[in-house]
């Protein structure tokens, strides 16, 4: 069992997914199968163990296409509906591994908002063929900027600023995940400083302003200071057609792809 990181990239597409429903593509052209996006989530192994970050409305569909059966932990970024509305899948997850509960973890509006609208999960439902499935656990602010043991790894969340709510990256050892922000304070930054490689939401690409999603010239001044040699963007809408993003972007900069493996070396 290999020891280094890997990291599946399950979906890379904004809220919307790409083609849209209505098999909207708008920029982005449909021969390109690289711009077929799942809502965003990945998948990191590492010594045996598989954390997914995120359960979005494409989960099960991802989650069969790398045929990933066993799950051992679950990060969510936040509670917006492109990000954990498979969650439900995650009974098939505890019944394939034998568990009594899958464990998660969040923040404090993710678990308030989870455990509203999926309270079966966490409660049990109104039958005994529903238990409770979910252990969740609050990341809140003694966890932040600190290596947590999850899963037996390291990982270390720090919040970010998503407009609307604040939302949860993660690093693992040289590798981060920040998807849905428009931009990071001092702390989240001191977090990212140093790793490698980044998995960022650009979301707002070449907008000038947007008050949840980072453009193009917010990660390039982060960047700066955190030092990513190389930078994938994800959560990418209907205006960032692949091709054309390879061909716009600097070096270190890659549009990610659904199906992206990124193999990290210790
Ligand atoms: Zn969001």
């Amino acid at each position: 069992m290999a020891d280094k990181l890997k990291v599946t990239v399950l979906g890379c597409g904004n809220s919307t997914g790409v083609p849209a429903i209505g098999n909207l593509w708008d920029a982005c052209d449909p021969n390109e199968p690289k711009n077929r996006r799942g809502r965003s989530s990945i998948v990191i192994e590492k010594c045996g163990k598989t954390i997914v970050i995120d359960t979005g409305p494409d989960f099960r569909e991802q989650i069969n296409r790398e045929n990933i059966g066993h799950i051992d932990a679950v990060l969510y970024t936040h509670q917006h509906s492109d990000h954990v509305n498979g969650i439900d899948e995650l009974r098939v997850v505890r019944f394939r591994s034998k568990r009594n509960y899958i464990p998660c973890y969040g923040n404090a509006a993710t678990f308030g908002d989870l455990s509203t609208r999926f309270h079966y999960l966490f409660d049990g439902g109104n039958h005994a063929l529903y238990p409770p499935i979910i252990d969740f656990n609050i990341l809140g602010e003694a966890h932040f900027g600190k290596a947590q043991d999850i899963a037996g790894l390291e990982i270390i969340p720090f919040e970010q600023d998503h407009g609307t709510c604040t939302s949860l990256g993660y690093r693992i050892d040289d590798f981060a995940y920040s998807v849905d922000m428009y931009r990071l304070d001092q702390r989240a930054v001191s977090a990212l400083k140093g790793v490698k490689t980044w998995v960022v939401d650009a979301a707002a690409y070449n907008q000038e302003s947007n008050p949840v999603h980072a453009n193009l010239r917010t990660i390039y001044e982060l960047n700066k200071e955190i030092g990513a040699k190389q930078v994938y963007l994800t959560s990418m809408s209907l205006a960032m057609d692949y091709q054309t993003l390879l061909s716009e972007l600097p070096p270190g900069y890659a549009p990610a792809y659904d199906g992206l493996v990124i193999e990290m070396d210790e």
